[in-house]
């Protein structure tokens, strides 16, 4: 193709994709499906075989939406109903549900015999509606001997077991802060209602024997989203995977750094400039008898702003043998090439093949590398698998995950240099056979503030059950050292029970470097015990 067609190509697929149509394309919205219909489109146009579900493009899955609050609250003591978010909340763990019955007051709701506390000693909650204080015995700081206790959910947890029908939390305590309310999938539901008194009001209405209704509604859906899969097939026995994920924020996801009312994240850079390079590498390699080495295979992901969803289910449902894999090549946010001709190469760690990127003139780019497998991008979900991945980045800038990465602001001569940068690569490997994989050294994924020290895994963002799942270890980090593997599943750290997502990360927090805790892994469904050292 001369390069002005593939110049106004790109620029073509780019305006479609990031219009406003689409809505930001959030994965399991309509937008997101516009997305995919499109690209399947344009793999069919490119003579790609289909390769998702049952002969077509389209790969679906589910993943459990953003809970929202429906509208069926309700909560009544004595005589007086209270009105939600003024008077009280719903706290995010809670059950969908409804209870009647008498109030109990069970002090902070803690059972602790290895300190000899016991809050309901002498009590019978069996059902009762139970009032407890988000305190402890001992305050809410990091060094409460009380520490593994403090979570809200695990005490409602406890209380349900002991035959409460639904838990009323106050705070009597001036130190200690007010619960999070905020709604998110890595919150897991608990068994019973849990509501939060805000304010005071509690001293009037939290009485003995008081008499309390309450209904409580979250809303927790399932979603459907599409990965789309093509193949260019030459008949050979090593395939190459060429990725770009196509979902966006929608109208200001987890994630984005817009503040203030909703508004649509169009995602140009983010990431409609790596599926417009794919679609021109499914135009460009069907050309190039020279790249008959290989089958390609093309995969928008979608998911990917929500933690590489569609990537990480393509690799645990893939559609091409794992093992038939050669590399992968990833694109995300490549539309931003800037005058210093400056590119990002990240993940050439996991092959010396990888050398091949340094001496490579077309495109005349300035390329700098990084060697980590694991980044914020789906390469990581096919190094997790042992395959030779890197990521392809033009790098971030003011707009990123932003209402106003818009389209005017791409670079598509840039874009155009990259593709013919990556197609270079392919001939320059097309001759090497199948890639050796090589592990690298791994920067802190849990590197964020709140954390001072790390596990070194990485979570599976998609598995939906109790605990947190391990996707992927880092050598010599502390995981590693105990001895874990990936499929182990941690459900207890420290002494804190790790319900889901959230609560292993609540448990990390309490952690100094340097501190060995205990941790309980289920492995082929087996609790398994062990230390960590962080
Ligand atoms: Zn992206």
């Amino acid at each position: 193709m001369l390069d002005a067609d593939v110049l106004e190509q790109m620029q073509y697929d780019v305006k479609y994709l990031a219009s406003d149509r689409l809505e930001g394309r959030e994965a399991g919205t309509p937008g997101e499906k516009l997305a995919a219909d499109y690209i399947a489109a344009k793999f069919g146009n490119s003579g790609l075989m289909p390769y998702g579900d049952s002969t077509t493009y389209l790969q679906a899955f589910t993943f459990q939406a953003e809970p929202v609050l429906g509208p069926d609250q309700f909560l009544q003591i004595g005589r007086s109903t209270l009105k939600l978010d003024e008077a009280y909340a719903v706290l995010p763990f809670s059950a969908t549900g409804s209870a009647r019955g008498k109030l109990m007051k069970a002090g902070y709701g803690i059972q602790a015999p290895d300190l000899d506390m016991d809050n309901y000693k002498d009590l019978d909650p069996k059902g009762k509606i139970v009032a407890l204080s988000i305190s402890s015995p001992d305050g809410v700081h990091p060094h409460s001997k009380y520490l593994a206790y403090h979570d809200l959910k695990a005490r409602a947890e406890k209380a349900a077991e002991l035959g409460a029908i639904a838990v009323v939390f106050y705070n009597d305590d001036p130190t200690a802060e007010e619960p999070a309310f905020d709604m998110s999938p890595k919150v897991k539901s608990c068994t019973i209602p849990v509501v939060f008194m805000i304010g005071d009001a509690r001293s009037e209405l939290l009485l003995e024997n008081n008499p309390v209704v309450l209904r409580t509604d979250i809303q927790r859906t399932e979603r459907t989203a599409f990965n789309v899969v093509g193949m260019l097939d030459n008949g050979k026995d090593n395939v190459v995977v060429i990725g770009a994920h196509f979902d966006h924020l929608g109208y200001g996801d987890e994630g984005s750094l817009h503040r203030g009312d909703p508004e649509i994240h169009n995602g140009a850079d983010d990431n409609a400039s790596g599926v417009a390079v794919l679609l021109q590498l499914t135009r460009d390699l069907l050309e190039m008898d020279e790249a008959r080495q290989n089958d390609y295979l093309f995969i928008a992901f979608t998911g990917e702003e929500k933690g590489l969803y569609g990537s990480n289910y393509w690799t645990k449902h893939p559609t091409v043998p794992i093992a038939d894999l050669n590399y992968m090549i990833n694109l995300d946010m490549v539309g931003r090439l800037d005058s210093t001709g400056a590119i990002g190469i990240n993940g050439v760690g996991t092959s010396p093949a990888w050398n091949a990127v340094d001496h490579i003139l077309v495109g005349d780019l300035k390329v700098k590398t990084t060697t980590s497998g694991i980044g914020p991008s789906d390469h990581t979900s096919f190094y997790l698998q042992d395959v030779p991945a890197i990521h392809f980045f033009t790098g971030t800038h003011a707009d990123y995950h932003k209402p106003s990465d818009d389209e005017e602001k791409i670079n598509y001569d840039g874009m155009l240099r990259v593709t013919r940068y990556i197609e270079s690569l392919i001939l320059e490997l097309g001759d090497e056979g199948k890639l050796p994989f090589t592990k690298t050294e791994e920067v802190n994924t849990e590197n964020t503030p709140r954390f001072k020290v790390t596990l070194g895994v990485v979570p599976d963002y998609l598995y939906d059950g109790k605990g947190m799942r391990i996707d992927g270890i880092t050598e010599g980090k502390p995981a590693a050292n105990a001895d874990l593997k990936v499929g182990d599943i941690v459900v207890k750290l420290g002494d804190v029970e790790v319900p889901d997502m959230m609560g292993y990360m609540k448990a990390l927090s309490a952690f100094e470097k340097g501190a060995t805790a205990p941790i309980v892994v289920l492995r082929d469904g087996k609790e398994f015990s062990t230390s960590v050292t962080f």
